[in-house]
């Protein structure tokens, strides 16, 4: 633990952490040791963590990268930092892991470069942006920038990231290492700051899928008391098949996530990593996703109309911000909400208000929620041909800071491939396969996208773990 918090405080140019306590990890870190002395270890006792920001947590700040969050203290750990740690309270006991800090994120979670953050990085006296290792001018991938920065410079050995519409899976790939989201459902949600609650799933990021495999393991499992949505089936054991044969696994390759919006080195790196899949024994299935694109306007319809719900209990009077001056509650209300939420929150907030409102909602809202279903059963005709679908995590490589930021459509189409998977609930993970040698881009990390069926976590690091 003192390792990396060297490494974190000596790299804070990155803009990683915003928030680190070595006290509170160094008391952590001497339970662990007691617990070990003991011969009460747990899975992963000792082992060094840091959380996305958007997890709440007793002895750490929770911020949600928002200003309304500033200085917000949370009375309980999120059920998957509990899992991962000490364990739940009155609960089984956890994996032992010891928390490094809390790592930047854009404003809950909303976002594709992490440059959404309003809040300033350890360090920084104004929020700052959260810098990609392998080239410091260009942006980490979002929502969950911070912890594929932290795990990718080694200012930590693991990270927790949650996925919305690809917030783990593209920072992974545009920074170098590998991260899976589960089947919905499967990892708790409570303690959890809500962006879009029908799609909002956490998940490991880490340097490989044999690491993703035990974090995963720690940290699903059933939370039925807490959180509606926890699917009532048993946790597993992920690393189970790491070492399995993939001789005769079917990868569906669909045409859609190769079309002409694609980067040329991207597509090169793919399909030499599905070549290196044939090679293992692999057999590769054309396979057609027809609605790929209209993933985007869907997810764009669902996840703002999701998040101007959940937002809305940012009031200014329960928790959180509050405007100084006011007349009157709307007032108070509006000014704070005003102050307290980014730009792109507020954009979100009004788009996904007017989708749900009256008039729009059949046009709108319904209309997506409609095709969200032909989406997942599309999925569901290309799992009858094959067992796992592969393709890139993103069109392109990370791109430069401030090149997509006054440009929300931009950084939303870049979204094109994580978005179907997301609205099907399907488990998908991104590792990483090369590097751009173009002259503009060279050097900069290109992912691969694995994306299974419902509960074939364990088969998706499986074929991760032999490419690797
Ligand atoms: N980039 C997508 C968005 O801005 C996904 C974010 C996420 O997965 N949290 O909504």
């Amino acid at each position: 633990a003192q390792h990396f918090l060297q490494r974190a405080a000596a790299h804070s140019a990155l803009g990683a952490y915003v928030d680190v306590n070595t006290e509170v990890t160094l008391a952590q870190a001497a339970a662990a040791d007691a617990r070990i002395a003991s011969g009460t270890a747990g899975a992963l006792e000792g082992v060094p963590i840091a959380h996305k920001d958007i997890f709440v947590t007793r002895d750490f700040a929770t911020t949600a990268g928002s200003r309304m969050l500033a200085g917000y203290r949370s009375p309980f750990d999120a059920t998957v930092v509990a899992k991962l740690g000490a364990g739940v309270a009155g609960g089984a006991p956890g994996a032992g892991m010891v928390t490094l800090g809390k790592l930047n994120c854009d404003e809950f979670a909303m976002g594709s470069s992490n440059e959404n953050s309003a809040v300033p990085p350890v360090g920084f006296d104004a929020p700052a942006p959260v810098r990609n290792p392998w080239n410091t001018e260009r942006i980490p991938g979002g929502s969950s920038g911070g912890s594929a920065v932290a795990v990718a410079a080694r200012l930590t050995p693991a990270a927790t990231g949650t996925d919305t519409g690809g917030s783990i899976r593209q920072p992974a790939s545009f920074c170098g290492i590998t991260g899976i989201k589960p089947t919905y459902g499967r990892a708790s949600r409570y303690g959890m700051v809500a962006f879009a609650s029908s799609l909002d799933q956490a998940g490991p990021m880490a340097r490989s899928a044999e690491d993703c495999a035990l974090l995963l393991t720690a940290l699903c499992g059933p939370d039925l008391d807490r959180d509606s949505t926890s699917l009532d089936v048993p946790a597993e054991n992920y690393s189970r098949s790491l070492k399995d044969s993939i001789e005769g696994l079917r990868i569906g390759v669909p045409q859609e996530f190769f079309g002409a919006g694609l980067a040329d080195d991207v597509r090169a790196a793919v399909n030499a990593a599905l070549a290196e899949y044939e090679k293992l024994g692999a057999k590769l299935v054309p396979i057609s996703l027809p609605r790929t694109e209209l993933s985007i306007p869907v997810y764009y319809i669902i996840a703002p109309a999701e998040a101007s719900s959940n937002l809305s209990r940012f009031d200014g009077v329960k928790f959180g911000h509050r405007a100084k001056q006011y007349t009157d509650l709307a007032d108070m209300y509006q000014k704070t909400r005003s102050e307290g939420f980014g730009d792109e929150v507020q954009r979100r907030i009004m788009i996904g208000t007017y989708v749900l409102s009256h008039g729009y909602y059949d046009a709108y809202y319904l209309q997506a929620q409609k095709i969200r279903r032909m989406i997942a059963d599309d999925f569901q005709n290309a799992f009858k041909v094959c067992d796992v679908i592969a393709g890139p995590v993103a069109p392109t490589v990370a791109w430069k800071l401030g090149e997509k930021s006054d440009d929300p459509v931009a950084n939303y189409l870049a979204d094109i491939f994580t978005l179907p998977g997301s609205l099907a609930g399907l488990p998908g993970m991104s590792l990483p396969v090369g590097f751009s040698n173009t002259e503009q881009d060279r050097g900069m990390p290109i992912g691969m996208q694995l994306i299974g069926n419902y509960f074939q976590e364990a088969r998706l690091l499986n074929a991760a773990h032999r490419f690797q």
